[in-house]
């Protein structure tokens, strides 16, 4: 089994994916590590190719096609495959990610629609379907949740729409005699899990907290009732009562109020603030790069490899709000 090379920089990159032809051969090894096999008839063997047509591949036995994009979020598309793939390394390998109007720059693509298109669909490569619950017994979780919003574009000034946002974020300690951050206690961030959620009733919180934090874990929440069942549902529950200290809330829940901080800096500073229908979608993309911070070069690997395995939305989908942004807690 060959493993799959992935750039680390711009010229690793123009020379592994130098044209449309390269990307595709790219999908069939990613698709077929052993070597070319007919979905249809499932002959093994060289296909046929066609230059003109670097996306699909002939089956000799059954003669079929076969798109290289099937089933991945270039299904269909009419953009060229090299313009997907620098998409993918431009998202992945920019730390703050870049929004739409950059892109659209950078490729040198006539229309905005498109630039906005091709990130919301690999925004929807970002979600695993399968992402395992976060924590584990005797691990710390904090959870918390928080209004996120602004201005929305074309709205006019002065309206905001406030989205309530949870998060639930691994607590870790840093091994002693290690470098240790003091200001929070030697504690680190693990994996971040977020969603939408419509209100902060018991029902809501709790209904995220199944989601996303395995049974068993320590969750710390702030005092607010609606996290007083967690104890009858499985978790171990450690509420801090702030009281209306926000120092309290400082010292317990270090980390959570870092990733909101984080995050609020992110929506605003990249994408100018995001409207409520699309946020699920940012959420998904901060998580992801969130929880591969210290992978920055698998996520285009990674981003790539998944995005076959999701539903991504059409544009039209994406503007009738038919569409769902999918969240981490829609197992197949
Ligand atoms: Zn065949």
């Amino acid at each position: 089994m060959k493993d799959l090379p992935f750039p680390r920089s711009l010229p690793e990159f123009q020379k592994l994916f130098p044209d449309d032809a390269a990307c595709a051969a790219y999908l069939e090894a990613a698709r077929w590590r052993e070597g070319f096999v007919c979905p249809h008839c499932g002959t093994a063997g060289e296909p046929f190719r066609f230059e003109a047509r670097p996306g699909v591949l002939r089956c000799r036995k059954c003669r079929k096609d076969i798109g290289l994009t099937a089933g991945t979020v270039m299904e269909r598309t009419h953009t060229p495959l090299s313009t997907w793939f620098w998409a993918a390394y431009l998202v992945t390998s920019l730390s703050p990610g870049m929004s739409a109007v950059q892109f659209q720059r950078q490729l040198g693509l006539s229309r905005y629609e498109t630039a906005f298109q091709i990130l919301h669909k690999l925004r929807a490569g970002m979600v695993r379907p399968d992402a395992d619950r976060i924590g584990r017994p005797g691990d710390h979780v904090e959870v918390d949740e928080a209004w996120i919003g602004g201005k929305t574009k074309g709205e006019g000034r002065g309206v905001h729409d406030q989205t309530l946002v949870a998060c639930a974020v691994e607590v870790r300690q840093r091994d002693a005699g290690t470098l240790l951050d003091k200001r929070k206690g030697g504690r680190i961030a693990g994996r971040v899990r977020l969603a939408v959620v419509p209100d902060r009733t018991a029902k809501s919180l709790t209904t995220f907290v199944q989601d996303a934090v395995l049974p068993g874990s320590m969750v710390v929440t702030d005092g607010w009732n609606s996290y007083s069942g967690l104890q009858k549902i499985g978790y171990e529950h450690l509420p801090v009562s702030e009281n209306g200290d926000g120092q309290v809330a400082d010292d317990y829940l270090p980390i959570i109020h870092m990733v909101f901080s984080n995050l609020k800096t992110w929506l605003k500073g990249t994408h100018h603030g995001v409207s409520p229908q699309h946020l699920q979608a940012y959420l998904n993309e901060f998580s992801f790069r969130f929880n591969r911070r210290h992978y920055p070069f698998n996520s285009f690997r990674s981003l790539l490899g998944l995005a076959g395995m999701n539903e991504a939305p059409t544009y039209a989908d994406l503007y009738s709000g038919e569409w769902e942004h999918p969240t981490f807690s829609d197992h197949g």
